[in-house]
Formats: C-alpha cells, sequence, structure tokens
C-alpha cells in the first residue's frame, strides 16, 4: 500500500510540475535559489540556471540582517546559518606598525554575517529538492511574447518558460538581453576592490583589522576557518577594465599599493598566486524599471548596492518579496513584477544613498581625513553612527 501511495504522490508531484507555472531564474548565488524557494512553496515550477559549474563554497563575508533574518527563519535555515557565522564582533583601524588606532564596534548585534559561497550553499540545499538547477550552463537568447518567453541557451535545448527573472549579479546576462548594455545602467563608483584567501593573516577570530592610506585600504578578516584579505583603492574607471582579466587585474592591483605599508607586502605576493583571486569595480546599478513584459530582475542585477550596502540582504528580501507578488498575482506576471518593484524599491533606495557615507568612512582621501576618522572613531557618537550605518536593518518591507 505504501508504495502505491508514493506512486500516487509522485504522479500528482509530476502533474503538479506540468501544470503550474514555469519560471526560469538565472544565477544561483543569494537570490536566484531563495526565489526558487519560495516560488516553489507557492506552487510554481522553478527552473534555475548557474553559469559556474558548482557553487563554491567560499567567498567574501556577507550578512544577513534585519528582515532578511525573518526570511531565513521562516525557510528553516537559522540554526544552520548560524552554525556556520563568522564570529567577529569588531573592526579595529591599525596603524603601520599593527597598532590600534580606532575602532567600529557592532554592539554583540543578533545578525549573521558569513561566507558568501557559504551562505549561497545553504540556500541553494534549501531550494535544489523542488527546484531543477543547471549548473555550467547560461542563456544565449530570450524572446518574450505575450504568453511567455522563448529562451536558448549555450548547452541545454531551448524551451519556453512563464517567465525569466535575472538573479545573475551585478554583471547580469537578463538584464543586457532584455534592458541593454550594461554602460547604460552601471555606474562605477570611483573604487575598485580586490579579495584574496590569506591563510597566514593570524588575525584573531572575533576581529576585522583595517589599514588605511589614502585612497587605499587594506583588510584583513578572519572569515569561518579561511581568513581572507580584501584591498581598495580609489580610482576612475580604468580604460577597458575586464572583471574576468585576471592576470591584468593583479597588475593592476600591484601598480595600485606599490609602496603601500603594513601586511601589504605579503598581500600582493599572496595575489600574484592565487588562483582564488576576486577584483572588481565597486558599482552602483539604476535602472528605471526592473521589469520588462515577463522578464524581470532581482538582487544585485537589479539595484546593487555594492559592498557598502546590504547586498545578500537586499538580495534574500527582495526574492521574498517576488515570490510573494507572484503568488498572489499568478495569472499576471507583469502586474506582479510590477507590485514587487513598487514594495522592494522602498527598501533599496535608503541603502543606496548609505553607500557614499561608507566609502567616505571606509576610504578616507587624506591623511588628514584618515587621522580625523580614527580619532572620531573612539568618541562616541560616530562610533554610534558607524553602528547605526553598518549594522542597521532595512527600515521597511518586513514578510
Ligand atoms: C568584495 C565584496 C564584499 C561584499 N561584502 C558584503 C557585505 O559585507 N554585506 C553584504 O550584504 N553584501 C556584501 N557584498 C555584496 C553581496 O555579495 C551581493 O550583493 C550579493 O551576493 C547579491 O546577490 P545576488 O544573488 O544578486 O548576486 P550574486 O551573489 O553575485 O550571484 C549571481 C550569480 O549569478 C551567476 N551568474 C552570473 N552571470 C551569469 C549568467 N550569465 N548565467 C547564469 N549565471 C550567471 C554567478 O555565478 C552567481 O552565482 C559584497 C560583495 C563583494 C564583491
Amino acid at each position: 500500500l505504501d508504495k502505491r501511495l508514493l506512486e500516487i504522490l509522485t504522479i500528482g508531484q509530476y502533474i503538479d510540475r506540468m501544470t503550474s507555472p514555469t519560471i526560469l531564474i538565472s544565477g544561483a548565488g543569494i537570490a536566484g535559489p531563495t526565489l526558487a524557494f519560495w516560488l516553489a512553496r507557492h506552487g510554481f515550477s522553478p527552473t534555475v540556471v548557474e553559469r559556474a559549474t558548482a557553487i563554491r563554497s567560499s567567498g567574501s563575508p556577507v550578512d544577513v540582517r534585519g528582515d532578511a533574518l525573518e526570511v531565513v527563519r521562516q525557510m528553516g535555515l537559522e540554526a544552520t546559518l548560524r552554525a556556520g557565522a563568522t564570529a567577529v564582533t569588531e573592526a579595529v583601524f591599525v596603524d603601520e606598525a599593527g597598532r590600534q588606532v580606532g575602532r567600529l564596534p557592532n554592539g554583540g548585534s543578533r545578525d549573521l554575517e558569513l561566507p558568501r559561497g557559504d551562505l549561497a550553499t545553504v540556500l541553494h540545499e534549501a531550494a535544489r529538492h523542488d527546484a531543477d538547477f543547471l549548473f555550467g550552463d547560461q542563456l544565449t537568447a530570450i524572446a518574450p511574447d505575450a504568453a511567455g518567453v522563448e529562451v536558448t541557451f549555450e548547452r541545454s535545448r531551448p524551451r519556453r518558460f512563464d517567465a525569466v527573472i535575472g538573479a545573475d549579479g551585478l554583471h547580469s546576462a537578463v538584464r543586457r538581453l532584455a534592458f541593454g548594455a550594461e554602460h547604460d545602467f552601471v555606474e562605477h563608483l570611483g573604487i575598485y576592490v580586490a579579495t584574496v584567501p590569506f591563510p597566514r593573516a593570524g588575525v584573531p577570530a572575533h576581529q576585522v583589522q583595517l589599514y588605511n592610506t589614502p585612497n587605499r585600504l587594506v583588510s584583513l578578516h578572519p572569515g569561518r576557518g579561511q581568513a581572507l584579505a580584501a584591498l581598495m583603492f580609489r580610482s576612475a574607471a580604468i580604460a577597458g577594465f575586464d572583471p574576468h582579466d585576471v592576470g591584468g587585474n593583479k597588475r593592476i592591483l600591484a601598480a595600485a599599493f606599490a609602496g603601500t605599508g603594513w601586511r601589504t607586502p605579503e598581500l600582493l605576493d599572496e595575489v600574484a598566486t592565487s588562483d582564488a583571486f576576486y577584483f572588481d569595480s565597486v558599482s552602483r546599478v539604476s535602472l528605471p524599471r526592473w521589469s520588462n513584459g515577463r522578464v524581470a530582475v532581482l538582487g544585485d542585477a537589479a539595484s546593487c548596492v555594492s559592498l557598502f550596502g546590504d547586498g545578500s540582504t537586499l538580495a534574500i528580501i527582495g526574492a521574498h518579496t517576488l515570490a510573494k507578488a507572484m503568488a498572489a498575482s499568478p495569472g499576471d506576471l507583469p502586474a506582479a513584477f510590477a507590485q514587487y518593484e513598487r514594495t522592494h524599491r522602498l527598501v533599496v533606495e535608503p541603502r543606496m544613498a548609505g553607500m557614499e557615507r561608507g566609502a567616505r568612512v571606509l576610504i578616507p582621501t587624506t591623511s588628514f581625513g584618515i587621522a580625523a576618522r580614527n580619532a572620531a572613531s573612539c568618541l562616541a557618537p560616530l562610533a554610534a553612527w558607524a553602528q547605526r550605518t553598518f549594522t542597521s536593518p532595512p527600515a521597511v518591507g518586513a514578510p
């Protein structure tokens, strides 16, 4: 009897999948798997296509804060994420000799910080039973019409979906195919960032260390088992910059940090030999509209706030909001996309305004600015402001 019941249930699930709206999500980062999870819960049939061949389980530490914590709690993931969180409780500014000269506490908040890849892995694990994941593939063309979207892939056979969502990050392919060239929507904010795993960092597990020279920042983060270094510098847009040109970008970084003190020479040695080097422009994505008919964008693809905002937090909240809007209006997905945009823009826009303030505190442009920031960071008002700026949850949009 049990076997018969199981067969009936499996056939039932199969029929459900055949009749529920089919949604293609491009990108299995933070937003993509979160959206797939919630869409499946609401009776949709999601497929996620990810260019990488697997989810990498390392990367920059990112935060899950405010309403995003409530979303992961409702997904049943809070305990798993807390178990994988870093133990960081403060960031200290150091001088050339490594002596502490300022401090930004995080006040022991209940927010979560964990390596981006670990967060993506947990979200994928939560979604993978109810969504199809196609790794090592990407879409190459989309042809929307009134009733659906024809999609062609690099490797898989062409398919038709009811809608396509771009959750494929700062350099989104869906955004390019549906809205136009990247340079129309992506604004370089005058800063480049590089990260590299740095096992020899030797920083305490609770502490991030930050070292500045004018227009430059070097930071060491203990991570979770695997320490990570980040190097940021102010620069006008570099002509011909290509985030995928690893060799060229290593040379750009070495030139930008030549002669910089503290542990920078050691770090540049690490960069030279690392095969896990990341380098990109710190950018803001501004799109006048987040959807075009049956195609919509989400997360960094729609509204990147780069590393001075709340990118991962906003990606999770946005995915939840989008799934909720689609569930409320499954027969009119363009209307659902408009509703998602109305709600989520109210959450995103205040965080975008905070980007420049964050950059001014973290990367002062003069020696005087660095000294003033360090002195002020020891005073209660700046510490309180910094805590609000870097740790406060978005104010609107509880799930
Ligand atoms: C150095 C650094 C530090 C950061 N620090 C923080 C922080 O402290 N706190 C914070 O909240 N946020 C931080 N962020 C931002 C955060 O990582 C992003 O905002 C967040 O990951 C956005 O999620 P997403 O799902 O929209 O995009 P992503 O996480 O970028 O995921 C996009 C996915 O799409 C895939 N993809 C790309 N192109 C294609 C394609 N053509 N086809 C298929 N798949 C594709 C990618 O491989 C990736 O898996 C930081 C970012 C950087 C770069």
